[in-house]
């Protein structure tokens, strides 16, 4: 091997030590420096070192506490909390939705803009760039440029995006992410709503602390993702398709091109199609029509309680479904109709039917899975992260 060979090794093996010592203290914020010793294996001085280096990257903050008072203190370690370092957005029918974060996740600026119409790429893009200007204010960093992980009601295959929420046809994702980039962005990527509402549900709502979960986002359509051995399933299109399920073959012909598709019987569009409420729904958020809805339904309108029915019947045929899949300890619901959960959940049949049960985040989960998202590609190489690209800081 040669001296080349065995130093690029190193610096691989360390550069893995400091994602796994960032990843830790991301998911244990005030751990100590013995714990991150005795929680990865690695010896005391050499996560020291590796500390030490995320420390001076202004990745992580090192607080010393007393101990009690007694002794000498004991290094307290979490994410730092200062400055601007992540942005979330999220892309739906009617809205564009952008937060900034600290890179230990607390919101620091949001805003907002809705459309009559279904955003065109184009429109999208120049909204997302103009939002991501304005949330990323004063309180950026001055030496690195935030990361940004975008939210969206579709699949990203190969550099295409497809989502027919928004009638987009495999448009390339550089259209999208160009503008977002020249907007300050130092990294910017796209993911489907589904997985990341079930990244955020997994990280710090429902599903927190399961190995295996599933987790059902139901808002206009139904999408959502699997927590598998404790890992969140991405597939090969960075989420699985769970509206696009087909549960009746000789059900009405779906936009996917497949026959009685999940999403036609369990879903605000589907209960929307059978009250006739189709270009109601069209013009309204989706948490506003669960809201009316719930009003509808506490009136006791029998079409509403009906369509209800049919919801929670299918809810429930893929719930099971995803029972005899996966295996999830439970499976989660969650979204913009969460909040129709209570009456949406049902009972599993038999004894091996997984439980379901409402999530935590609601309409915010696709938003939070994405500031998440973006946590992790901040920690996955942290001094790359922290090292600005002079280059193109302008
Ligand atoms: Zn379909």
């Amino acid at each position: 091997m040669s001296v080349a060979e065995s130093s690029s090794e190193l610096s691989d093996l360390r550069r893995r030590n400091l994602r796994r010592v960032a990843h830790l203290i991301r998911d244990n914020p005030g751990i100590h420096l013995s714990d991150v010793s005795e929680r990865t294996g690695l010896a005391l001085g050499a996560v020291s070192s590796l500390v030490n280096a995320l420390v001076d990257a202004e990745i992580v903050d090192d607080a010393a506490s007393a101990a009690g008072g007694r002794g000498r203190p004991r290094r307290t370690l979490a994410l730092v909390d200062r400055h601007i370092d992540l942005v979330a957005a999220r892309v739906t029918r009617s809205a564009i939705d952008v937060r900034s974060s600290t890179l230990a996740g607390r919101v620091l600026a949001s805003e907002s803009r809705t459309t009559a119409t279904p955003w065109t790429i184009d429109a999208a893009a120049a909204t997302l760039a103009e939002l991501a200007n304005d949330v990323v204010d004063e309180r950026r960093h001055p030496d690195r440029r935030p990361i940004m992980v975008i939210s969206f009601p579709g699949a990203a295959v190969e550099d295409q995006l497809g989502a027919h929420e928004l009638d987009w046809n495999l448009l390339p994702a550089a259209r999208l992410l160009d503008p977002v980039r020249a907007a300050g962005i130092r990294q910017a990527s796209v993911g489907n709503d589904g997985s990341l509402a079930t990244l955020a549900e997994w990280r710090a709502g429902a599903a927190r602390g399961y190995g295996n979960a599933a987790v059902v986002l139901l808002g206009r359509g139904l999408g959502g993702s699997a927590i598998i051995d404790g890992k969140l399933l991405r597939g090969s299109r960075n989420a699985p398709g769970f509206g696009h399920t087909p549960v009746d073959p000789n059900g009405p012909l779906c936009v996917c091109g497949l026959h009685g598709c999940v999403e036609l019987y369990a879903s605000l569009q589907s209960i929307a199609a059978r009250l006739g409420d189709g270009e109601h729904l069209a013009d309204l958020p989706s948490t506003a029509y669960s809201a009316e809805l719930e009003e509808r339904a506490s009136m006791r309108e029998v079409d509403v309680l009906s369509a209800f029915a049919e919801t929670r019947t299918r809810l429930r045929d893929f719930s099971d479904l995803l029972g005899a899949l996966l295996a999830p300890e439970a499976v989660v619901l969650t979204g913009s109709a969460s909040s129709l959960a209570g009456r949406l959940i049902s009972d599993p049949r038999n004894a091996v039917g997984p439980v379901m049960i409402e999530g935590e985040l609601g309409p915010d989960a696709a938003l939070i899975g994405a500031m998440f998202a973006a946590q992790d590609d901040a920690l996955d190489d942290p001094l790359a992260f922290a090292a600005p690209g002079r280059s193109t800081v302008g």
